[in-house]
């Protein structure tokens, strides 16, 4: 059966911390916030919409959930918990910051039915975390993600590539970390400047450079082989297109694209088919593919194919549901 999330954006208030990459002006002040009482409203409306029969989670998102008062998070937990208690919903997941897990908190989210916690680690290298502004360090990661995991949680771990500090190798290493921390999922976001933003004023100084779009897509590729060989299910790559990363809005600089995972996943398998490919000079090459990856196989705006027609080798892209993801057959005539 298919999965769906509910998703309750709870924007964090008057957060202590200063991440550079993050404005908590836009964050606080623009965003409304949904109540408790709000709470089974969005979840209904949301339940109604669906089409087909489904496993749901509610997943408040957004902000750091366990740095709220103990109060309200119960008051939060409580609404979403009538859901799963009716069977409805099957598990509540929310999202925090590895510093606000203590055992107190982790028995409040057992209390309510919480099956997934998901931490911000951004990097796992002290220095990044440092001069990015995160307020804590992989110590605490490491802690966080143990004691989430003692007390039967599913963990996801998300990272950050192109932080201040941030090198290819040291996003190698978080996203080897992430699988040893034992992480069962994982979210990739490439850093992007936005207005009004520590992280803007460093670049405005020329005190730090965002990746370019095709770093960030290099970078990426390497990443989700590094999980995808550690069986971590990559939720998430590249940042969500919302309103305010539409041109003339929050965005300032930095390796935004609302089709990122696509580019990625076309690097894959560009990768793949020129290897396939190399010492062989065909002139035509028909490849039969996974029909879930024949897009990304054909590249993004085609991009795979036509690097091959500009190397003189006529292509055919077919697709084949018998096999596996990155499974693929090609014959040269
Ligand atoms: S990104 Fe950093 S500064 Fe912004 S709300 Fe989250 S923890 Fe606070």
């Amino acid at each position: 059966m298919k999965h769906s999330n509910i998703p309750i954006f709870l924007p964090e208030l008057a957060c202590p911390h200063q991440c550079v990459f993050c404005n908590q002006e836009k964050i606080s002040g623009t965003l409304s916030i949904p109540k408790p009482e709000d709470v089974s409203k969005i979840i209904e409306t949301h339940l109604s919409s669906l089409k087909e029969k489904r496993i749901v989670d509610i997943a408040f998102f957004g902000g750091s959930f366990t740095g709220i008062s103990i109060d309200l998070q119960e008051k939060y937990l409580k609404e979403a918990f009538k859901f799963i208690h009716s069977g409805i919903v099957s598990g509540i997941r929310i999202s925090t910051r590895p510093d606000y897990i203590e055992q107190e908190k982790l028995d409040l989210l057992k209390k309510y039915g919480v099956t997934t916690i998901e931490l911000g680690a951004q990097s796992t290298n002290n220095e990044v975390l440092n001069k990015s502004g995160r307020g804590h360090n992989f110590e605490s990661i490491k802690k966080a993600a143990a004691l989430i995991l003692e007390n039967g949680f599913q963990l996801g771990l998300q990272m950050m590539i192109g932080l201040p500090y941030d090198t290819f190798e040291r996003s190698l290493q978080t996203a080897n970390d992430i699988a040893a921390l034992g992480a069962q999922s994982t979210r990739i976001y490439p850093t992007v400047i936005i207005k009004e933003t520590v992280l803007e004023q460093l670049y405005n100084k020329g005190k730090y450079k965002p990746l370019s779009l095709e770093e960030a897509v290099v970078w990426t590729k390497e990443l989700v082989k590094v999980f995808e060989k550690n069986n971590i299910n990559i939720l998430r790559i590249g940042l969500h297109p919302s309103e305010e990363l539409k041109p003339g809005k929050s965005l300032a600089a930095g390796p935004f694209h609302p089709s990122f995972k696509e580019m990625v996943m076309s690097k894959i398998w560009n990768e793949l088919i020129f290897n396939a490919l190399e010492n062989k000079n065909p002139e035509n090459a028909s490849f039969r593919i996974n029909d879930k990856q024949l897009n990304f196989a054909v590249g993004f705006n085609g991009s795979n194919k036509k690097e091959l027609e500009q190397k003189g080798i006529n292509t055919r892209f077919t697709a084949d549901s018998s096999l596996s993801k990155y499974q693929f057959d090609v014959s040269y005539n």
